[in-house]
């Protein structure tokens, strides 16, 4: 493991430039995309307005299918003026959607900016109603409203809600924490499995019968870099945390599963004898799909919380250079491990920024001239049109990127838009 060691002076205690200003990123309702696949017999139903439904049926476009798991209990005029009883209203819309669609196990009400400008009790209205349809549904609340999240936040905030009604256990059991795509969560538990790690429980569970129990011998580990609430929910709960840096690339792979493999007394033979092969082909598709990256410099908007295991990937195994790592939020217990792998700014390492103000982190992307600029959607049109090369935060989460399989598409992601770029570039001159 000694080429996996920690440089020197990471980035863990280096000045963090803090932002409070405009921000320019996707509301928390945008999780419901993936959570509703992952969670096979839950439904969201957002509770909220017309732009609400409108941003929900474009995200999801193309993958709703016959039955959806997710739908919006409108607001109308008469709701927001408070002349009509919304709860009133909302139990009749759960009554008639439990009727018609008896696979629904798990509810979960959906807060929205709407929803929280005129104050609907939605903690009080998931009690109500959990008591109404218990045992055959829970039904549970989160906010996914834009007023208090980002983007990724709604899966964060939808995990949280769940841990305070996991069942009670001492056993001792590993929790892996965090929605991968089935076919990822599969080479998670197949690569564990191989270590004789079996003791194994899942948060989000695909269905709420494997919901997993927790307690103070449970050891959980987190897949995703922006399940911030849902750690500390699971820490109340006397969990406890298995630090390390996230499972993008091969090296992040290695060091995730290194540090459960340790929790799990698991020998570095046995360790070797399952990692090796799959290391060595990450590595190769990592050298092949970066080609194109090497020597070239990044720019991260905050948008995702993916940004700092990201970079500290595109760094360390693409040999690019990050002049900011801007996220929309920095947990020390989350992402210290990847800071330490990242060089500190006074040694050619980058600008971590937290929070956002749009204008002045514009500026700075401009001054710099990354030659990709990692970003929302809303801003890679602009940015495009000045010349830079972007890639939308947004795809990186919705495409399966984590552990030994996907780390050279996780590279493809990035060096693409940089390959069209220099094809481009070639063309005009020619
Ligand atoms: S929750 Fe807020 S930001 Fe998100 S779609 Fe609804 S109104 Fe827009």
């Amino acid at each position: 493991m000694n080429d996996l060691a920690p440089i020197g002076g990471g980035c863990r205690t280096a000045p963090v430039l803090k932002q409070r200003g405009q921000r320019e990123v996707f509301c928390g309702l945008t999780g419901i995309i993936w959570l509703h696949r992952k969670m096979q017999d839950a439904f969201f139903l957002v509770v909220g307005s017309r732009t609400c439904a409108h941003l929900l049926q474009s995200a999801a476009g193309v993958m709703i299918f016959a039955e959806p798991r997710f739908g919006t209990a409108i607001l109308e005029e008469q709701d927001l003026a408070g002349m009509k009883d919304a709860h009133a209203e909302l139990d009749r819309e759960v009554a008639r959607l439990l009727a018609r669609r008896p696979d629904i196990r798990q509810l979960f009400l959906v807060g929205s900016c709407p929803s929280e400008v005129i104050k609907i009790d939605l903690a009080r209205a998931a009690e109500r109603l959990s008591q109404l349809h218990a045992p055959h549904v829970r039904v549970l609340n989160y906010s996914g409203s834009g007023i208090e999240t980002t983007f990724t936040e709604g899966e964060d905030a939808c995990l949280a809600s769940m841990v305070p009604v996991l069942k009670d256990t001492t056993a001792r059991e590993l929790l892996l924490v965090g929605a991968l795509p089935d076919v990822v969560e599969d080479q998670m538990l197949s690569l564990l499995g191989q270590m004789g790690i079996d003791n194994i429980r899942l948060l989000p569970a695909r269905r709420i019968d494997g919901t997993t129990a927790v307690g103070p011998n449970t050891v959980f580990a987190l897949t995703q870099p922006f399940l911030g609430e849902t750690h500390a929910a699971l820490e109340r709960r006397g969990a406890r945390h298995i630090a390390a840096p996230f499972p993008f690339g091969e090296e992040g792979t290695t060091l995730w599963l290194q540090a459960v493999a340790t929790e799990c007394g698991v020998s570095a033979d046995t360790f070797a004898a399952v990692t090796d092969a799959p290391r060595a082909r990450a590595r190769k598709a990592i050298a092949q799909a970066s080609e194109h990256l090497n020597g070239k410099s990044v720019f991260f908007f905050p948008d995702s919380q993916l940004e700092i295991p990201l970079a500290r990937f595109l760094t360390r195994e693409c040999g690019m250079t990050a002049i900011e790592v801007g996220s929309p939020y920095i947990h020390d217990a989350l992402h210290g491990p990847d800071l330490d792998l990242l060089p500190a700014n006074d040694r050619w390492g980058p600008q971590i920024s937290e929070g956002q103000d749009v204008d002045l982190q514009l500026d700075r992307a401009r001054a710099a001239r990354p030659d990709l600029t990692v970003c929302g959607l809303g801003l890679a049109n602009p940015l495009e049109a000045e010349g830079l090369t972007t890639k939308w935060a947004i795809e990186l989460v919705f495409t399966p990127v984590h552990f030994y399989e996907q780390a050279g598409d996780l590279a493809g992601l990035f060096s693409r838009p940089v390959r069209r770029k220099s094809l481009l570039k070639l063309e005009a001159a020619e």
